[in-house]
């Protein structure tokens, strides 16, 4: 049998069957195979019957005296006496009437059951049997439990897997056997059999090492093919000029951060290769990657050069016409052109087109929203002014006049502008920057492989790609999610931050709270209250956007000015409410996390959130973010939904404030799936892999590199490549 074959060519298994195994997601006899146990009852230890004690037991044993009566109407009772060398123990079956026909007098069976006092007697209450002679399913044994379905019990998947996997069924090798070798891995065949029907808890866990291996071995094979296939395109060779990061370092009201140090040189190694980067820039809300994208933008920008004086911009045309942001910048050439077409003549004119270094390359930097967009540019705008490059800078968003969008596109086509922000949509779509040397792309895990390729065909090369997010990944994850991205980690804090202080808050004492965050708002700061949900049901009352947005404007804070964001919204509302709580013309923005890609509101102190324990540690840390931007104290309160005593997943946030250290121990408190429940990703499809156990998951990505090295042809395994090229279209997120 093979094991793409329909689940039908097994015994018992018709359509109705055949429907039912459908709900559990299994189709054919590959699917049924490998539909492991959720878990296992230990029913290996034989017990003689003087010895059983109430609870579970086995027992080896013949069955006689089997008799079936219907005491009444609908309810028939089988009894019969189980007896060894050593006593007697009483059977009982309810509403089995074919079991009497089914047993065979004076053989030996396994019987396995709850023993206990039932209507006065003890007795074992409806115990599977099964002959000795035959291969054991359901009793004496660890015996698995699968997830069942209305009108399939684990008793009978027991028995499909086992026919499924008979004797003469062969199992091929999965793996390259140099794998299952070097790694001293228990066979393809035996693990399957051994994860269904183990013969000892040892055996089960080499069991488990082994498929666990698998699935990581192949996830990272994945990525990692997609890696050097990605290194076979050419990139702009990105020359790096010391002078010019020396003065650009030099010129900032700060020190670089040991992190940002490393960073930025990492970035600036893997630009100046042919090879595209595909880096992934992780660190903290506030660790300072922003300026790490900047400097990455310079370089690119300042490109072929190898004059350093040419690739400062040009001072005296900056002084004429220096703004203080990039929408300055743009309003003011704006009201130029509008002079200008209202037949005013003079010197204002249109603004002048940038002196460029000669040779300089194009960056794009991609924001997951508008005002992002604006707030990354400014920042990068005003940082780039140091060096004179800030006139490069341009934005293009939806919120520009049609003229103003115009006038962008006619300047990257041009090559006037080297560093394009936007959003994703208007920068991917409408520009064809054809000296695209670097892409970056804020907190968006979608530039992949496509976006790539389509920039590839217009400029005629691969851009480098820088990723950048403030989601904490650990490290587990980082390798197996991201292995095709190489990762830098600003694991480091500007200094003279101040922690958020955090404090779980109990929902009886909200007037307290209330009274702290009047505090704040009387000295003219603002508040962010996150919901989980939008709506209330009827299991969460009060909990809600809605609901809690009813009480705080119409009732606690009925003299404030409160806003509501949710992301049922259209991002174009979704923006226009958030410009309103940046221009304070909200005290209090209650919402669900659709704020939690950052927008730096620095007037914000308070984050309040309401049903706490319903978060991830990883995503409460980046919604605290969200507060203590410009050197107020700030808080973050944690409201429970009810009063009961905080779980001490909880409490790591009160004394924690390390990113990474908390989503290590979301990741082991509740799995990988609570992390990143709404990601579509192959890793999250893990059945046996533990995504927290470091040393399977180094272990199987060696392997993966070593089995690319070996030169070894993937095509030669048949069922790895097929695995493999399914997942490389997942991996393949960035
Ligand atoms: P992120 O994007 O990682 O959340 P930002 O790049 O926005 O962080 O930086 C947050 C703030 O810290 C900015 O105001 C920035 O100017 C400042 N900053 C960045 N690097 C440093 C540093 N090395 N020392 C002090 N302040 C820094
Ligand atoms: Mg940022």
């Amino acid at each position: 049998m093979t094991q793409s074959a329909p689940i039908t060519q097994l015994k018992g298994v018709g359509d109705e069957v055949a429907k039912k195994l459908a709900i559990l997601g299994v189709r054919t006899i590959g699917d049924l195979i490998t539909n492991f146990p959720r878990r296992y009852e230990d029913y290996s230890q034989i017990s003689p019957i003087k010895d059983v004690r109430p609870g579970q037991v086995t027992l080896e044993a013949e069955i006689n005296q089997v008799t079936g009566r219907y005491v009444r109407r609908g309810l028939h009772i089988t009894e019969a006496i189980a007896t060894d060398s050593t006593g007697s123990v009483r059977l009982i079956w309810f509403n089995q009437p074919y079991r009497a026909g089914g047993l065979k007098r004076n053989q030996p069976y396994f019987i396995a059951g709850e023993y206990g006092l039932r209507r006065g007697r003890f007795s074992i209450l409806n115990p599977s049997v099964e002959l000795v002679g035959d291969f054991p399913v359901n009793t004496a044994r660890i015996i698995p439990i699968y997830r069942e379905t209305k009108g399939l019990k684990s008793f009978t998947i027991r028995k499909l897997i086992r026919q499924a996997i008979n004797e003469d069924t062969t199992l091929n090798e999965t793996l390259p056997a140099g794998v299952v070798q070097s790694q001293k891995l228990m066979p393809y065949s035996d693990a399957v059999l051994q994860m269904h029907f183990p013969n000892s808890s040892k055996e089960l866990a080499q069991a488990k090492k082994r498929l666990g291996f698998e699935e990581i071995f192949e996830l990272t094979l994945a990525a990692l093919l997609n890696k050097y296939e990605l290194y076979r395109d050419k990139a702009l060779a990105i020359p790096f000029h010391e002078d010019l990061a020396r003065d650009f370092v030099s010129k900032l009201p700060f020190k670089l951060t040991d992190a940002q140090r490393r960073a930025s040189w990492q970035v600036y190694q893997d630009m100046s290769k042919t090879q595209p980067m595909n880096r992934l820039l992780e660190g903290d809300v506030g660790s300072g990657k922003t300026l790490v994208a900047a400097m990455a933008a310079l370089m690119v920008m300042a490109g072929r050069s190898t004059d350093s004086s040419a690739v400062q911009g040009n001072k005296e045309e900056r002084a004429s016409r220096r703004s203080a942001t990039v929408s300055e910048a743009i309003d003011a050439a704006d009201a130029a052109m509008r002079r200008e077409a209202g037949g005013a003549t003079g010197s204002a004119g249109r603004q002048a087109e940038p002196v460029r270094g000669s040779g300089g390359f194009q960056v794009a930097l991609m924001a997951p929203t508008e005002i992002l967009a604006r707030q990354h540019a400014d920042n990068i705008y005003k940082l780039l002014a140091n060096v004179g490059f800030e006139s490069h800078v341009g934005l293009l968003i939806g919120g520009l006049r049609p003229k103003q969008k115009e006038e962008a596109r006619r300047r990257i086509a041009a090559g006037k502008i080297g560093l394009m922000v936007g959003t994703h949509a208007l920068i991917a779509e409408k520009v064809g920057m054809h000296k695209l040397g670097l892409v970056i792309v804020d907190e968006q895990h979608r530039f992949g492989v496509e976006q790539r390729k389509k920039i590839q065909t217009k400029a005629g090369h691969m851009p480098h790609v820088l990723h950048m997010t403030a989601t904490p990944i650990p490290r587990t994850l980082a390798l197996t999610l991201y292995g095709e991205l190489d990762i830098s980690i600003l694991d480091e804090m500007p200094p003279g931050r101040q922690p958020i202080a955090t404090k779980i808050w109990s929902p009886n004492s909200r007037k307290q709270l209330h009274e702290k965050i009047d505090k704040e708002i009387d000295e003219g700061r603002q508040i962010f209250i996150v919901c989980p949900l939008i709506t209330d049901s009827e299991s969460t009352p009060g909990l809600s956007v809605e609901a809690v947005f009813e009480r705080i404007s119409k009732k606690d804070f009925k003299h404030r000015k409160v806003g509501m964001m949710h992301g049922r919204l259209k991002s174009a509302k979704k923006e226009a409410i958030m410009q309103k709580f940046l221009n304070h013309e909200y005290d209090i923005l209650v919402s669900t996390t659709v704020i939690e890609v950052g927008v730096n509101v620095p007037n914000a102190t308070v984050m309040v959130i309401e049903g706490a324990e319903r978060f991830g540690l990883a995503q409460i840390h980046q919604l605290r973010g969200r507060v203590g931007r410009a050197g107020h104290q700030s808080y973050c309160y944690l409201v429970q939904s009810d009063s009961r005593e905080p779980s001490s997943r909880l409490k790591a946030l009160e004394t924690m404030s390390d990113g990474f250290k908390l989503a290590e121990l979301d990741l082991q408190l509740r799995g990988p799936g609570a992390i990143y429940g709404t990601m579509q990703h192959g890793a999250l499809d893990l059945r046996v892999a533990n995504l927290t156990d470091i040393k399977l998951i180094v272990a199987a990505r060696n392997a993966a590199q070593e089995f690319i090295e070996s030169g070894d042809d993937i095509k030669k395994y048949p069922h790895l490549a097929s695995r493999v090229s399914a997942l490389r279209a997942v991996t393949n997120l960035h």
